[in-house]
């Protein structure tokens, strides 16, 4: 695959396309290893931008962070009945260390709700020691079949949230606080927009007494489940004796919660805003928002605009702008390299906003901006260029998120629709379809098996159809809720 080749299109091959994307974007690579993926500096760099999005508002909201060790005792999988049947199939176990065999295995850490329930068992004794609020930023290791860069590899990076409360009704508002906490980031930073809601029992986390999750519909009408949130209840207080001395001199079991988005998040990204041409990324997570691209033909010229390109970079990086501040530049200094390709690089790379600047432009007093995601140019004075950089980054922001909810709401099939053309649209492009449902864990696995679709959540309240649905999709029962239905990373 050389350099200057196209990318496949999305139309073409939806899969070849994202896999091309995340390679030449220098996202990720593969690695030595199968089923693992090294992230490069260019994605390292949105998923350090993600980090800190989500980190100052886990702080803002009370929870703070610590580290838990990578390595669980195998024993303690098994403590929770559902929880290891859920895990063990895919558990990476350490049986050796330091030429030795261990006394007890290892288990690779699969998420970290076994281990620190066990600390907090130890840490709290009253009501007084609630509610805990810890959030770790770790990786963790499932040993899956079918990897994809960012999507599902045998290693990811992610933060997982475990908390511990006193009442069911506190770990709930909990639970609900953080799914909307990954909304307001989703829509907010990514321009993803996620349909949030209740997981069914076939799809809930193991362990879990309720599981909550955002769906975000790809640009191939899929779903990518791009966070959840678990009420745990008191099933993993029971199983490691986390309890408290109650107000009222009682003793109870705490209430739990656990939640976490991914390295998989930079995958949504991808999927939700990629265009042929490449990557195309939200500003907020840009970690480059403005390029410039110096255009000269003689040593002269090449001075002259290099000084002004450098004047714009001080100046829009300035730390006293009105933008979230300094506005990241980078000035493409590479000389011996015609303007055409680096239009082409940072283009595939997905930089919002490039500001072409030549000899001509220069007599003009102006400077060329050209939007990444609409390809827009528009020539612009010098003197109003960082205002007008300023109100473009926030405008590509915006109607980036826009573009994907239309999208979203576009390939949405909700009121009636019948179990045949269920199958078709399924069969074909795909689609979020709102359709009621029975309640019965036959239907639901029934209609996986016919068209590989399942329900990613039972929509909150503000997502469901104005008339609700009386008869589920498959059985023609009575309908007890509204389920969305896709197919699914
Ligand atoms: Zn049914």
């Amino acid at each position: 695959m050389s350099d200057d080749k196209k990318l496949t299109t999305r139309a073409a091959d939806f899969s070849a396309w994202y896999n091309e994307l995340v390679l030449r974007a220098e996202l990720a690579d593969y690695s030595p290893v199968r089923g693992c993926m090294v992230i490069r500096p260019n994605g390292y760099g949105i998923w350090e931008r993600m980090q800190r999005a989500l980190d100052d508002r886990f702080k803002a909201t009370g929870h703070k962070n610590a580290y838990f060790p990578l390595f669980i005792p195998e024993s303690f999988l098994h403590k929770e009945a559902e929880h290891v049947e859920g895990f063990a199939p895919e558990a990476a176990v350490v049986t050796h260390g330091g030429g030795k065999k261990l006394e007890e295995p290892l288990v690779v850490r699969p998420t970290s709700e076994t281990i620190i329930y066990s600390m907090y068992a130890k840490w709290v004794q009253s009501y007084r020691d609630l509610p805990i609020l810890i959030n770790q930023w770790a990786n963790v290791v499932r040993w899956e079949m079918r990897t994809r860069l960012f999507l599902r590899t045998l290693e990811f990076l992610w933060q997982e949230g475990h908390t511990a409360h006193v009442s069911h009704d506190e770990a709930q508002e909990e639970t609900l606080k953080i799914l909307r906490l990954y909304r307001d980031f989703m829509e907010g930073w990514m321009g993803m927009p996620v349909i949030t809601g209740q997981k069914s029992d076939a799809e809930r986390f193991a362990g879990a007494l309720r599981t909550y999750s955002c769906e975000a519909m790809m640009q191939d009408n899929k779903a990518l489940q791009a966070g959840t949130s678990h009420n745990l209840g008191q099933n993993f207080s029971k199983a490691f004796e986390l309890s408290f001395q109650t107000e009222t001199g009682g003793q109870e079991f705490a209430w739990n919660t656990s939640w976490g988005v991914s390295t998989r998040l930079i995958g949504g990204l991808v999927m939700t805003h990629g265009d042929d041409a490449g990557l195309v990324t939200p500003p907020m997570l840009a970690p480059t928002e403005l390029v410039i691209v110096p255009i000269y033909r003689s040593d002269e010229e090449r001075s002259k605009v290099l000084e002004v390109a450098g004047q714009i970079e001080r100046d829009l990086g300035r730390a006293d702008r009105r933008y979230h501040n300094p506005i990241r530049v980078h000035v493409d200094r590479r000389d011996g390299m015609k303007p055409g390709a680096k239009y082409y690089e940072w283009e595939l790379r997905g930089i919002p906003l490039r500001i072409e600047l030549g000899p001509r432009d220069l007599d003009k007093g102006q400077a060329v901006l050209v939007r990444r995601d609409t390809k827009e140019k528009k020539p612009v004075s010098l003197d109003t260029l960082g205002t007008e950089v300023e109100t473009l980054l926030v405008r590509i922001q915006n109607d980036m998120l826009a573009r994907a909810r239309d999208r979203r709401e576009a390939n949405s099939l909700r009121g009636g629709i019948t179990y045949d053309r269920f199958r078709e649209v399924m069969q074909g492009d795909g689609a979020f379809v709102y359709a009621g449902w029975c309640g019965s864990g036959a239907c639901e696995a029934q209609i996986k098996e016919d068209t590989k679709a399942t329900i990613r959540v039972l929509p909150d309240e503000e997502f469901r159809s104005a008339e609700a649905p009386t008869t589920c999709l498959k059985c023609g029962q009575s309908a007890t809720a509204e389920a969305l239905w896709a197919k699914a990373y």
